[in-house]
C-alpha cells in the first residue's frame, strides 16, 4: 500500500485536487489493488457468502494510513466504501452478505451510507427519511445530504423512519435498508464543491417513493439506529488512521523543508523554534497512531470499543489539522501556495473535525462512556 501510495497516488493527487475527481481508471486500479494484491476490500469478513479476506480493522487500518499518505481524497473516494459495507458486514443476512458484499469482492463497485440529511447530521435521530410498509415492499420517501460517492455507488445503506411515532424511541423508530443504486425514483444531485478532499464525490440524494422488497431490509423493522451507530465502532479507526496519514505526510514535507530552506545562514531546522515544532508534529503522529491502532485492537479482539474509537478519531482529527496547520507555517510563505504540497494537506484535513461525528460529538461520547464507567 506504501509503495503504490508513492507511485501511483502522489504524481496524480494535486491534478485530481484541481479536477475535483479521480480518473476512473485510477479508481478502477487502486480498486484492482485491493481486490487482487491479497487485500481484497479490507474490511469484507471472510465468511463464505462474501468471498472477502477477512482482514482485520488493525491490518486495514494499515492500509488506510498508507493510502491517506498519498492523498485522502484518493483515499475518502475509494474507501468510503467501507462505511457503506459496514451495516451490512455487521448486521446482514447471509442473503443480503452474499448479495451486496459479494459483488464488492468480485467487481470494483462503490457503495455509500446514506444518513446525514440537510436538516439532520449529528442529531441523527432528527431525521425525516420515511420508509412505509405496502405489502411486501417498502417505499421511501426523502432527501440525504452530504453523501460520499452519492453519485458513483452501486448500492446505498439508507436510514430512514418507519414509526411516524414522533415518541417512539429511536431505538425503535428507525429501519436500515440496502437500496439498489439504479432504483426508479432516486435523483442524484450536483457534485459538491468542498473545502478539501475535493476529488472525493459528495452529493446530495433525493428519494421519491423509492420501492425497496422487504428483503432488504436488516435485521428488522426498528433495528436501524442501532445498526447505523454500530458500524462507526468499526469505521472510526479507520478514520482515524486517515488523518495519521495525512499528518505523517505532513510532518514529512515540512521536515524535507526545513532541512532545505536556509534562513539566517543556516537551515531553517537549525533554529530550536523549528526543530521543536518538528518534535511536537512527531510526538502527535505517534500518539494518533497509537490511539487508532488500540481502537482497531479491541474491535478485533471482539470487545466494544466505543470510547476508543471516538478518543482515537477526535484525537487523530485534531492532530491532522495541528500538524497540517504547522507544516503550512514551516514552508513560510512558500506554504500558502498551491505549488507546494501543505496548503491542500491543511484544507484536506479540516473534514477529519467533522464527518463519522464531529470533534465535538465524539467528546459528548467519550464523556458518555468515561461517566458511564463511574456509574455503573
Ligand atoms: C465531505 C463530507 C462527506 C460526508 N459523507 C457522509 C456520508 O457518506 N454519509 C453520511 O450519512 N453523512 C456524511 N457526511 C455528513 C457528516 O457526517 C455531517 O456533516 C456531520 O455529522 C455533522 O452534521 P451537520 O453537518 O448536520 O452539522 P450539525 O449537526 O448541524 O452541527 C453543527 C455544529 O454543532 C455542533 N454540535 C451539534 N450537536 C452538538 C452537541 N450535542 N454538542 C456539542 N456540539 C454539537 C457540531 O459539532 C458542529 O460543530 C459528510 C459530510 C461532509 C462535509
Amino acid at each position: 500500500a506504501r509503495k503504490f501510495a508513492l507511485e501511483e497516488i502522489i504524481p496524480v493527487a494535486a491534478q485530481y485536487d484541481r479536477t475535483g475527481e479521480v480518473n476512473p481508471p485510477l479508481r478502477r486500479k487502486i480498486q484492482i489493488f485491493l481486490l487482487t494484491e491479497n487485500l481484497k476490500p479490507p474490511c469484507i469478513p471472510s465468511c463464505p457468502p462474501t468471498g472477502g479476506l477477512g482482514l482485520g480493522t488493525f491490518e486495514a487500518c494499515l492500509i488506510t494510513e498508507e493510502l491517506a499518505y498519498g492523498c485522502t481524497g484518493v483515499q475518502t473516494a475509494i474507501e468510503a466504501n467501507s462505511l457503506g459495507q459496514m451495516p451490512v458486514i455487521i448486521a446482514g443476512n447471509k442473503q443480503q452478505q452474499k448479495k451486496y458484499l459479494g459483488r464488492m469482492t468480485e467487481e470494483p463497485l462503490m457503495c455509500a451510507y446514506c444518513v446525514t440529511e440537510p436538516g439532520a447530521g449529528s442529531d441523527v435521530a432528527g431525521i425525516r427519511t420515511r420508509a412505509e410498509r405496502k405489502g411486501d415492499q417498502y417505499v421511501i420517501n426523502g432527501q440525504k445530504m452530504w453523501i460520499t460517492n452519492g453519485g458513483k455507488a452501486n448500492w446505498y445503506f439508507l436510514l430512514a423512519r418507519t414509526d411516524p411515532d414522533p415518541r417512539a424511541p429511536a431505538g425503535k423508530a428507525f429501519t436500515g435498508f440496502i437500496v439498489e443504486a439504479d432504483s426508479p425514483g432516486i435523483q442524484i444531485g450536483r457534485k459538491e464543491l468542498n473545502m478539501g478532499q475535493r476529488c472525493s464525490d459528495t452529493r446530495g440524494i433525493v428519494f421519491e417513493d423509492v420501492r425497496v422488497p422487504k428483503e432488504n431490509v436488516l435485521i428488522a423493522e426498528g433495528a436501524g439506529f442501532k445498526i447505523a451507530m454500530g458500524a462507526f465502532d468499526k469505521t472510526r479507526p479507520p478514520v482515524a488512521a486517515g488523518a495519521v496519514g495525512l499528518a505523517r505526510r505532513a510532518l514529512d514535507e515540512a521536515t524535507r523543508y526545513a532541512l532545505e530552506r536556509k534562513t539566517f545562514g543556516k537551515p531553517i531546522v537549525e533554529h530550536q523554534a523549528v526543530a521543536f515544532l518538528l518534535a511536537e508534529m512527531a510526538m502527535k503522529v505517534e500518539l494518533a497512531r497509537l490511539g487508532y491502532q488500540r481502537a482497531a485492537w479491541e474491535v478485533d479482539a471482539g470487545r466494544r470499543n466505543t470510547f476508543y474509537a471516538s478518543i482515537a478519531k477526535a484525537f487523530a482529527g485534531d492532530v491532522a489539522n495541528q500538524v497540517a496547520t504547522d507544516a503550512v507555517q514551516i514552508f513560510g510563505g512558500n506554504g500558502f501556495n498551491t505549488e507546494y504540497p501543505v496548503e491542500k494537506l491543511m484544507r484536506d484535513a479540516k473534514i477529519y473535525q467533522i464527518y463519522e461525528g464531529t470533534a465535538q460529538i465524539q467528546r459528548v461520547i467519550i464523556a458518555r462512556e468515561h461517566l458511564g464507567r463511574y456509574k455503573a
